[in-house]
């Protein structure tokens, strides 16, 4: 994720606890449960209540109705295959904004209830211990946001765009949402003729049946919920190969398709310029997802990054610094994508890296230097970690404000220990153990503790020491190399394009 500049500073409103929506559609059913359902979470430092104990998600399979207009609410249905890692009586899933039609596990009518953002799910018999459990939900999915509910579904001009990043997923789908659990995902989305659909991974065939048509997309590898697209829109899909064939989409409104050419035409040797930095594209296809909407933010979404669409028509943004932030949301389909974070403190992981390759791409391609990029990160660097924690012990998220935990800490404060480590270790070195990193948890998740074990390999000795005090510490440390550099008391933009 990256904040558009004029949205820096945007208030954020609160989301309540629980919706009214969910409370009053499950009321009835608590009253049939044998005892109060409780939320669960995976123990998350930052969002405790994401996640659920006791499973593992293999599959998503999710259908979408779209009635033709975004402020009605999709039905759906989501069909969730898991693997349960404990004896269950109860299987909670995350889901806060929708009304539950009915919940079925493995074929039979299930019990449910709404607890806090969890929905709490009672099957007829218990589920063992190492066996296979299909949960089906049929629900609304509201594109409409709660009161004070933000993230999920993105209103556009044309239709509709997601944005789950970190913790809205469950806001459009029942899930199991924390980026600890990846899984396989399958999009049916039915939408009235004229409508253009695209999700992440590959279609998977467009039924015309009467006046809608259902577009199907299969991820080819797992993927986090928080990186789930799907658009819905008047949207022309724009076609082209990318390095060694690999097959670009790119997602455009259908009247400004000739106007952005020029930037999507960008895309294929944005990738074989990563890819010549840290080795091959790790998914089946790439593209932009240009979105008529005031997000504020661009987004990962795996497969299909997601961008306002002013970001290439405002005239104020220089061209290089538009390309960057295109290299950013690129390189995160490497780090952040296939390479998840275990935990949201390991974010620095996602952000440090892809504010790496954004500020690298700009040097090697305008020169705008790294060196001087990183001095003035490094001058802001305790402020940074005063008001947002040091990188990989970042504050929660203020009350009600959960995508705060986008400070600066973990952008130009986490890829200046990028810097540090390239400094200590040297350049040799620290290629090698970017490359390796991403092909040694290629669709997996990884912590700050497996980056530190391989860079501490890669380098030869314990960096364990370096990393406690570039990564933990409320100061930041002496920056190899550069005794002279210093923290500075202004907060002073130092160059135009910083505003996150
Ligand atoms: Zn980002």
């Amino acid at each position: 994720m990256l904040l558009t500049p004029r949205h820096r500073s945007r208030p954020r409103i609160s989301r309540p606890r629980k919706t009214a929506l969910l409370a009053s559609a499950v009321s009835v059913c608590l009253v049939a449960a044998a005892a109060p359902a409780e939320p669960l979470g995976v123990g998350d430092r930052l969002f405790p209540h994401l996640g659920n104990p006791g499973y593992d998600v293999a599959s998503y399979d999710i259908s979408f109705s779209y009635p033709g207009t975004h402020d009605k609410p999709l039905q759906a249905v989501t069909t969730i295959d898991a693997w349960t890692t404990t004896d269950l009586d109860r299987i909670n899933l995350d889901f806060a904004h929708g009304t539950v039609q009915s919940v079925e596990v493995d074929g039979r009518p299930a019990r449910f209830a709404g607890a806090d953002e969890d929905l709490v799910v009672t099957p007829e018999a218990p589920l063992s211990q190492g066996s296979w459990t299909r949960i089906t939900v049929r629900h609304t999915s509201d594109p409409v946001p709660g009161k004070d509910q933000d993230g999920g579904w993105v209103r556009t001009a044309d239709g509709l765009a997601m944005a789950n990043q970190a913790d809205a997923a469950h806001l459009v789908f029942p899930c199991n949402d924390h980026p600890s659990d990846k899984a396989m995902f399958t999009f049916r989305i039915t939408a009235p003729n004229g409508y253009t659909a695209v999700a992440n991974g590959l279609p998977a065939g467009a039924d015309r049946i009467g006046r809608t048509t259902t577009w199907t997309y299969r991820t080819q590898h797992p993927m986090a919920t928080e990186l789930a697209q799907v658009s819905i829109g008047r949207s022309a899909v724009v076609r082209r190969d990318g390095p060694h064939g690999l097959p670009v989409r790119d997602v455009v409104p259908a009247d400004d398709r000739k106007a952005l050419e020029p930037w999507l035409a960008k895309t294929p040797g944005q990738i074989a310029w990563l890819e010549g930095k840290v080795g091959r594209y790790p998914f089946e296809t790439y593209g932009v997802l240009m979105a008529q909407a005031a997000t504020g933010f661009e987004l990962e979404t795996q497969t299909l990054s997601l961008f306002e669409k002013t970001l290439f028509t405002e005239s104020a943004y220089p061209k290089w610094y538009v390309e960057s932030v295109m290299v950013h949301e690129l390189s995160h389909q490497w780090f952040g994508d296939s390479v998840t974070p275990r935990s949201w403190s390991d974010v620095w992981l996602n952000e440090g890296h892809a504010t790496w390759y954004e500020a690298l791409y700009a040097e090697e391609t305008a020169h705008r230097t790294m060196e001087d990029r990183m001095r003035a990160a490094y001058g802001a660097s305790d402020r940074w970690r005063e008001a947002g924690g040091p990188p990989a012990l970042p504050k929660p998220p203020a009350p009600g404000q959960k995508i705060s935990i986008f400070r600066p800490n973990i952008y130009d404060g986490a890829a200046l220990v990028l810097y540090a480590l390239r400094q200590e270790i040297g350049r040799p070195a620290f290629e090698r153990l970017e490359r390796l990193w991403v092909q040694e948890h290629r669709d997996a998740t990884a912590t700050t503790a497996d980056f530190v074990r391989l860079a501490s390999a890669v380098a030869g000795h314990d960096l364990t020491g370096f990393f406690r005090d570039w990564l933990y510490a409320e100061k930041t440390p002496p920056m190899p190399g550069h005794p002279e550099w210093k923290p500075t008391a202004q907060a002073a933009p130092a160059q135009p394009r910083i505003a996150r």
